[in-house]
């Protein structure tokens, strides 16, 4: 069996894609989820990737569900810190909830989810830690404080922790993509969509998350060895950092 890889918020959308790309590449994966969907999840565990509930806001959760993975299938050597969600709202209407509940899953997540596997990472010599961030927290999205700071966070997580990382063989990336057409894009209103979102993306549509899947696959991979503390941008030309 191929190394092991845990996927969080891996049974929807962008997660869901670079579980299923993953496990066709070869790996052991693994997928995490709130319980939100449950559907969802049964899903992707009729796929034969094994799903595992717990939220990545929660430390001790984390601690837990990655030493049921690690039990299952071995110890985690790839992670992809794909869960996240939005509660936007204009700055002057954001509530301290809306921040609280976007920066503890977006943010505190990666850390929560990161730390328990580091040490065995740093023991092995091997390690890819893969954080899906954002176009907006390269670039700042009105309605969005909270996110955008979130995603922020990560890319400078990701710069920090990659230069802590690079003798012990671990590689730490970002991937900030654009718009893709998830449950969390289409939740858009249609006309939003239609008349301000797609004309401020130069090809025309929205990504597809196979296409963001590609690159986690790249970047888990021996041939992405030398590239670490970077941000993939997949966009569709509309921002370039
Ligand atoms: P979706 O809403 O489609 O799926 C989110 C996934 O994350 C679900 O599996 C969900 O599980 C899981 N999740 C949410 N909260 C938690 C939690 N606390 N603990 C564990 N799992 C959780 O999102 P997308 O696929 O659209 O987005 C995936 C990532 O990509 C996010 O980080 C997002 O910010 C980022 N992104 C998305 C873009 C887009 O255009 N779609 C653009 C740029 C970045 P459950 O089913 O239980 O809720």
């Amino acid at each position: 069996m191929g190394r092991v890889a845990l996927v969080t918020g891996g049974t929807r959308g962008i997660g869901a894609a670079i579980s299923t790309a993953l496990k066709e590449a070869g790996y052991a994966v693994a997928a995490n989820y709130a319980g939100n969907d449950e559907a969802a999840a049964r899903f992707r565990e009729e796929a034969g990737i094994p799903v595992y509930k717990w939220s990545v806001a929660d430390y001790d959760a984390c601690v837990d569900g990655i030493s049921r993975v690690e039990a299952d299938l071995g110890p985690v050597e790839i992670l992809v810190n794909n869960a996240g969600i939005t509660r936007d709202a204009m700055f002057h209407r954001m509530t301290r909830e809306n921040w609280d509940q976007v920066i503890s899953t977006n943010l505190s997540g990666v850390f929560n989810m990161t730390h328990p596997v580091w040490p065995g990472m740093r023991e092995r010599k091997f390690g890819r830690v893969i954080n899906i961030s954002s176009i907006n927290g390269q670039k700042g999205q009105a309605g969005q404080v909270n996110y955008s700071a979130a995603k922020a966070g990560d890319i400078g997580f990701t710069r920090a922790l990659a230069q802590e990382g690079a003798r012990a063989g671990i590689t730490v990336n970002a991937i900030c993509p654009g718009y893709i057409g998830t449950e969390m894009v289409r939740a858009i209103d249609e006309d939003v969509l239609k008349t301000r979102v797609l004309p401020q993306i130069p090809v025309g549509r929205l990504g597809e998350p196979e296409e963001i899947a590609r690159c986690a696959v790249f970047l888990a991979s021996d041939d992405a060895g030398f590239i670490t503390g970077s941000t993939i941008s997949a966009n569709g030309g509309q921002y370039f950092s």
